[in-house]
């Protein structure tokens, strides 16, 4: 492996305990739920869950889940005025969430999109099964330390680069 791969690694730790680097423009996932699977997409800071939960308060443990894996990364569902944290049923949903939240294995991402914030520019990021990055090293390298960035706050969800290392 050659010294600029390694370096690349090396900048993706450190990047990946900053999740203020980077913001979700867009995502679509599967969600392993306790009953069945559920589709969440994000969209300019839009949320969308299938389940009834969702569809009846506007917020569910699946979103609530997402917001504490993405962190500062996503915008926070809005939360209906109608919804008191009071409710039982929301405290529930909660507790799930934090649970859930240790469990990545249950989120499969169809897609995203998201802007990086580097070292010295900004850089759009994909993913559909297939990753692209807009920076030159990853045109070159099939991979780079934005990409590895992403694969570690996500494993588990997403397909790992296929990017072959160039040898020095
Ligand atoms: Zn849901
Ligand atoms: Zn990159």
């Amino acid at each position: 492996m050659g010294s600029g791969m390694i370096h690349k690694i090396e900048k993706a730790i450190l990047y990946a305990k900053e999740p203020e680097r980077i913001l979700f423009n867009s995502f679509s996932l599967s969600f392993k739920g306790d009953h069945k699977q559920h589709k969440v997409t994000y969209n300019d800071s839009t949320w969308q869950c299938d389940c009834s939960y969702f569809h009846d308060h506007g917020v569910c443990s699946h979103i609530m889940t997402l917001e504490r894996v993405l962190k500062d990364s996503v915008h926070l569902a809005e939360i209906p005025e109608t919804l008191s944290y009071m409710d039982s049923g929301i405290i529930s949903k909660i507790e799930k969430a934090i649970l859930y939240a240790e469990e990545t294995d249950r989120l499969t991402f169809n897609s995203f999109n998201l802007i990086f914030n580097g070292d010295h520019k900004q850089h759009q990021l994909s993913y559909d099964g297939k990753w692209n990055c807009s920076c030159s090293y990853f045109g070159t390298h099939g991979v780079c330390s934005h990409v590895m960035t992403i694969e570690r706050l996500l494993v588990g969800s997403v397909t790992p680069a296929e990017g072959i290392p160039v040898m020095a």
